[in-house]
């Protein structure tokens, strides 16, 4: 943790902050190594309070024992609420004038209780600049997200089995999360998707009770957790042989995805990997057909940083965890969508995902 708090200091200094507060869940974890999740965006497990010589974690007394357990480099404070009320006190008794809070995660009405509290201290967004810090994943981090990414392989080749005509989407969706918890992951990183035939054709869909019939599209989105840390892979497949019009777009969906794996590396843009899948679609003339960016940053979120979107300016960093997604979406028909997680290496990537993808 040491180092990413020094990078914390670091913010301090550049900011001309005198603490943080450390809302969002997966930042108060990464942090602090305290685990708990929040249950909902107004009300918090706890917040973090990095300064220049202080690190506390401050929380209810039903939570503090176990952020005490798991969280040793904080000095543990039980809060009362209203929590922005107790903040703001703690803030005026120390003296900070300036100190960051993360505005993407904090409610209007906790933000207001806070304001209202502080008597001679500024307020400052941070954006994601703390979300950033966990962008670049440590040599151990990328260890865990490889061990995750391989058993959301092995629960997909073993849950794919299941696939014959006649079983619903939510049958299926179910069964990949019986396989997800059998092989040992804590729960599902989101609700596995299973979207067949017309169904495909939304990149995100909630499996119903439609029968899968043979010649159907089915895209099965799904990922493992462990530790924290998110599975995040998507399969189309289909019962039967392949319909002509399923294999020309598969076959498009599949070349855009080469190429981006082949385009991604440290020192381009999000959105040169995005053009990469766009050029391949366009030369089909499939192009209105992409309806999202390629790919998004994969870790303790199921979607972080790095983005990989028309609109992502920003160049990829080596360490860096990134899905390669592209699909296609048909109205009325179905829709392709192929993911792989890789890590951005300096002179290409690394594909953690090994679950097959060749349709012969
Ligand atoms: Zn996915
Ligand atoms: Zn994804």
């Amino acid at each position: 943790m040491s180092d990413r708090l020094d990078r914390v200091a670091a913010l301090l200094r550049d900011r001309s902050l005198d603490a943080v507060i450390v809302s969002n869940p997966s930042n108060r974890r990464y942090l602090s190594g305290f685990t708990a999740d929040d249950h909902a965006a107004d009300e918090s497990s706890g917040v973090l309070i990095v300064a220049t010589g202080a690190r506390l974690i401050l929380s209810g007394a039903t939570n503090l024992p176990w952020a005490k357990a798991e969280a040793p480099g904080f000095e543990p404070i039980a809060w009362e609420r209203p929590w922005p009320t107790f903040v703001g006190e703690l803030i005026n008794d120390r003296g900070w004038r300036s100190v960051g809070f993360e505005d993407g995660t904090t409610t209007v009405a906790d933000y207001n209780t806070l304001v209202e509290a502080l008597t001679s201290t500024t307020l400052m967004p941070l954006g994601d600049a703390i979300d950033a810090l966990r962008a670049v994943k440590s040599d151990d981090e990328l260890q865990r997200i490889a061990d995750v990414i391989g058993m959301t392989d092995d629960a997909f080749t073993r849950g794919v089995e299941r696939l014959k005509t006649g079983i619903t989407e939510r049958e299926l969706a179910d069964h990949i999360g019986h396989v997800l918890r059998n092989l040992g992951s804590d729960g599902e990183a989101f609700p596995t998707i299973v979207a067949s035939g017309p169904n495909a054709a939304k990149p995100h869909h909630a499996p119903g009770e439609r029968a899968i019939k043979a010649g159907d599209p089915v895209i099965i989105d799904m990922g493992a957790r462990l530790d924290g840390y998110n599975g995040d892979l998507t399969r189309t497949v289909w019962v039967g042989e392949i319909e002509p019009r399923l294999a020309q777009i598969y076959d498009v969906v599949f070349e855009a995805q080469q190429a981006a794996l082949a385009t991604v590396r440290a020192g381009i843009t999000g959105a040169a990997v995005d053009q990469s899948v766009r050029d391949v679609c366009e030369r089909h003339n499939l192009g209105e057909y992409i309806l999202h960016g390629v790919g998004h940053g994969l870790g303790l979120r199921v979607h972080e940083a790095p983005s990989a979107g028309p609109k992502a300016e920003t160049a990829l960093v080596a360490g860096q965890v990134l899905t390669i997604e592209p699909g296609l979406y048909v109205e009325g028909w179905g829709g392709v969508r192929i993911e792989d997680v890789v890590v951005i290496e300096q002179d290409g990537c690394r594909n953690l995902t090994g679950a097959t993808k060749n349709r012969t």
